[in-house]
């Protein structure tokens, strides 16, 4: 079916103008002005920006973690997700030491096939470098379309790899063209703090931040940026949340190097204070790194600004309150780690970032979708609105005020860390491959629409597109 959006505003990373979309098999067919409606069925826009729809880098659905799983699958995770303007996720695949990794991608397949109403691909998470995996890998690449590796540093007896085994990753991928990511928080040190502080009687939330100073996340940070040198690779360090890891990019970015960084939005709205909240409400904002003191907020978005960080992820991975979070009373390491952020993390950006001037339009397309498109070999088909990329749009009306809440937000879990947030700006309708998912806010998606994508390796365009840029 052949659709035309007429008299909207398009933006990009780099244009604003107006014009009308035709879009036909999925994708844009033309730009221009006062196009033919002939046979189209008319989608009217006036008023709004069109957007190309939101890519999410990093997000954790139907995740086992601390004993439980995430509330939020591929179904009800992606359903919130197009409600907030993203029609592409990227999620971690995990993997298991000694199981082959084709078995670990397996299990993701299944998790997402059926469910994923917006298209998504997967990270591969890489625990350990045995010869098996070395001989895996060019096939994770070639076959699944998998160029991205993610390396924990923190997570100490869990996902934590050691300093060996994230070097070898990033040798690995430097050959096979692949994009390593780090999540950067000096384990070692946080197992040993963390300890101590249980020791001491110090049970309640507050104690997760005060256990992972944000010098840690500097310090690996930094560490990842050396070897990332020293083996000539690619890095890009997953949800920076403090000044520390900010400046460790920002040098190794002065160097030349190929190190890339994404924030979140929590990190850029809320501070640690939300942790100390009485009857054990803290534990609602428990994710790592934590949530840090107020004043790096203006740092993250000073570095959003001048491109020392690029992206903006949501790191969701979303547990109840009631039931999951709970598990941590009377033992804050108990507390499963993670959020529900997917679905307010492009409103977030535009509200705080483009409204309040501290970023441009331009750049706000850039930090939620292009720059994620061209980092992780998802670009020119997605990430921009061009002729011949898939018609995945948002209809963005700038001007509705809108109160985050629980109450109204399509995720699957008791509570919102935003909720009460007054937010400028949000998506009216959006479209995936030319069909709508959310219309007039309303969904109208499909459970088992969204299709895997198979990704390009790092630095590549997608294969098998024919896109003619517009100048
Ligand atoms: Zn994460």
């Amino acid at each position: 079916m052949t659709k035309l959006i007429k008299n909207g505003t398009i933006v990009t990373a780099t244009d604003i103008y107006e014009a009308d979309l035709l879009i036909q098999d999925g994708k844009i067919a033309v730009i221009g002005r006062n196009l033919d409606e002939s046979g189209a069925e008319v989608i009217d826009a006036t008023g709004c920006y069109v957007f190309p729809g939101g890519i999410d880098p990093h997000t954790h659905l139907d995740m086992p973690f601390g004993g439980t799983v995430t509330k939020d699958d591929f179904e009800s995770g992606t359903i919130a997700a197009a409600f907030g303007g993203t029609t592409t996720i990227i999620d971690f695949c995990l993997t298991n030491k000694g199981e082959p990794l084709k078995k670990a991608i397996e299990t993701w397949h299944n998790k997402a096939t059926g469910k994923a109403v917006i298209d998504y691909g997967f990270h591969l998470m890489i625990s350990e470098i045995t010869d098996d995996v070395l001989e895996e890998l060019p096939k994770v690449i070639e076959e699944e379309g998998i160029t991205s590796f993610k390396v924990f540093m923190a997570y100490k007896n869990v996902f934590q790899a050691d300093d060996g085994t994230l070097y070898r990753t990033l040798v690995a991928a430097k050959e096979l063209g692949a994009l390593v990511m780090v999540h950067a928080e000096n384990g070692d040190v946080i197992d040993y703090l963390t300890k101590k502080a249980l020791e001491d009687g110090h049970t309640d939330p507050i104690y997760h931040a005060l256990t992972r100073p944000p010098e840690l996340e500097g310090e690996a940070t930094g560490r990842a940026c050396q070897l990332t040198e020293l083996a000539g690779s690619q890095l890009y360090v997953v949800h920076v949340s403090c000044a520390q890891a900010v400046e460790k990019i920002a040098e190794a970015r002065n160097k030349g190097l190929n190190v890339w960084g994404e924030t979140c939005p929590q990190y850029l709205v809320l501070d640690q204070s939300y942790l100390e909240k009485p009857n054990f409400e803290g534990a609602k904002y428990v994710w790592s790194p934590p949530l840090r003191e107020k004043w790096h907020q203006e740092v993250l978005w000073n570095a959003l600004k001048n491109g020392q960080l690029q992206t903006l992820g949501s790191d969701q991975c979303s547990f109840d309150f009631k039931g999951q979070k709970e598990l941590g009373r009377g033992d804050f390491t108990k507390i499963p780690n993670g959020g529900p952020i997917i679905e307010d993390r492009v409103s977030i950006l535009f509200s705080e970032g483009v409204k309040k001037g501290r970023i441009t339009l331009n750049q706000f397309v850039d930090i939620v979708s292009t720059r994620i498109a061209k980092l992780f070999g998802l670009f020119p088909k997605k990430g921009t609105i061009a002729v011949g990329a898939d018609a995945d749009l948002v209809i963005f009306d700038p001007t509705v005020e809108r109160v985050i809440s629980a109450e109204t937000h399509h995720m699957a879990v008791d509570y919102n860390p935003f909720e009460g947030m007054k937010v400028t700006g949000e998506p009216v309708s959006v479209l995936c491959r030319g069909e709508f998912v959310v219309r007039d806010k309303q969904f109208v998606g499909k459970p088992g629409y969204g299709q895997y994508v198979k990704r390009a390796k790092y630095g590549a365009l997608m294969a098998d597109q024919d896109v003619v840029k517009m100048s």
